[in-house]
């Protein structure tokens, strides 16, 4: 199975080769989707971890015992209506319909229910209105 979480280290815990622990102590897998270090040394990783469900629990807690905070909720795609030029590229990848022109005004619609925060939409806006509130 496969989990998205939001991986925060501290300094102390920055150094750890997560993605290489992960796979030969736990056969876990990591996708890592997001990687972000702040100036004072703390590291946020966004990560789609896949393996046996019992080897992802195990995983998860021997992060939390190594002092990285392991966070299992989704962040929101945001889009900046301020930005959005409505030219509905964003729409041709967007896997579930959840963001749509409307067929008279032609205007960008989201429909957030049903959005699964695969994050395809991102890379593909030219002004960059899309973004994730993680
Ligand atoms: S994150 Fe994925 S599902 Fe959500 S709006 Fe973007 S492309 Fe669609
Ligand atoms: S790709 Fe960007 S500018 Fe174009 S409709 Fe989507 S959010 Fe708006």
């Amino acid at each position: 199975m496969k989990k998205r979480l939001t991986l925060t280290f501290p300094k102390r815990a920055i150094q750890i080769p997560i993605t290489y622990r992960l796979a030969k102590d736990f056969n876990v897998a990591a996708n890592i989707i997001r990687a972000q270090v702040a100036p004072n040394q703390i590291g946020k990783l966004v990560v789609e971890l896949s393996g046996d469900i019992d080897e992802l629990d195990a995983a998860i807690e021997w992060m939390r015992s190594h002092h990285i905070h392991v966070s299992l909720t989704l962040g929101e795609i945001v889009i900046d209506e301020g930005v959005c030029v409505h030219c509905g590229l964003c729409t041709g990848v967007c896997p579930t319909q959840a963001l749509t022109l409307h067929p008279e005004t032609f205007q960008l619609t989201f429909t957030r229910s049903r959005c699964i925060v695969c994050e395809q939409c991102i890379p593909t806006c030219p002004v960059q209105a899309i973004s994730t509130n993680l």
